[in-house]
């Protein structure tokens, strides 16, 4: 063989190692299985919003979305409607005249900003002292609830002005947008985009604030979605006021 190892894995389906196959399916680039055709990643994501999917597949991924299918919160409540939740969100968004796409940028661009003050800290400050726990405690609250009331949280990561914070998992929520694969079947592996932090942002001029999962960015740029009524819905509205989204747009940001 010269295959390169690099391209070669373990197929978690036939348990046979093979080499990597890139197709193009309808979530984007695939790397499958050569033998028996099994996903193993999405290499590349593709933008499906639920207008693309036909009728089956929208129950498909409402069933996946319900609470405690495969995530305990769910991105729909147990009855709402993909498409009319997805269709009022639009409204919402067309009417404040701001895409999807630049909801996820700001929020990209804010959440980087956040992470790049942690690592500078993390660099500058000696280890164990009380800056670098602090930051370290507002950046990793793992095992807690960011949206604990504040006194609880302590001071978070300051970026321009908003106070930030962060909560690891211990786990890895997949995007349940995923269309190619066996049906019914999910793994990480399947899915075409995942995270293991939620974020709370506070905008400390307008006193007020927003909770989203770091997923929350692939579903707006590739799926159009900011989540149904559950915990983890990103209300297209006051984001868009909570982060001046827009209004940033012609000014120093
Ligand atoms: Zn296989
Ligand atoms: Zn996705």
């Amino acid at each position: 063989m010269t295959d390169d190892e690099s391209t070669v894995s373990l197929c978690w389906k036939c348990q046979v190692k093979t080499r990597h196959k890139i197709t193009e399916g309808r979530s984007g680039a695939l790397e499958r299985c050569a033998v028996c055709k099994n996903v193993l990643r999405v290499a590349r994501p593709a933008s499906v919003t639920v207008h693309d999917l036909t009728a089956n597949e929208v129950r498909l991924v409402e069933l996946r979305m319900r609470p405690g299918a495969v995530s305990q919160a769910g991105f729909l409540d147990p009855t709402e409607s993909l498409v009319a939740v997805t269709r009022s969100d639009d409204t919402t968004l067309r009417a404040l005249g701001v895409t999807h796409s630049q909801v996820a940028s700001r929020i990209q661009r804010l959440i980087g900003k956040a992470k790049a003050t942690v690592e500078r800290q993390v660099k500058l400050q000696e280890p164990g002292t009380a800056e670098i726990r602090r930051i370290i405690a507002a950046y990793n609250m793992l095992g807690e609830d960011p949206r604990s009331d504040s006194e609880k949280r302590g001071p978070g990561i300051r970026v321009d002005e908003f106070e930030v914070w962060s909560h690891l998992y211990n786990g890895w929520q997949g995007c349940p947008f995923f269309l190619d694969g066996d049906v019914g079947r999910l793994s990480t592996a399947d899915t075409c985009g995942d995270s293991d932090r939620d974020w709370i942002v506070r905008n400390t001029v307008l006193n007020d604030e927003i909770f989203f999962s770091e997923l929350i960015i692939h579903l707006l740029r590739h799926h159009q979605f900011c989540e149904g009524h559950t915990e983890y819905r990103l209300d297209p509205a006051r984001t868009v006021r909570v982060l001046r989204i827009g209004e940033v747009e012609g000014s120093h940001q």
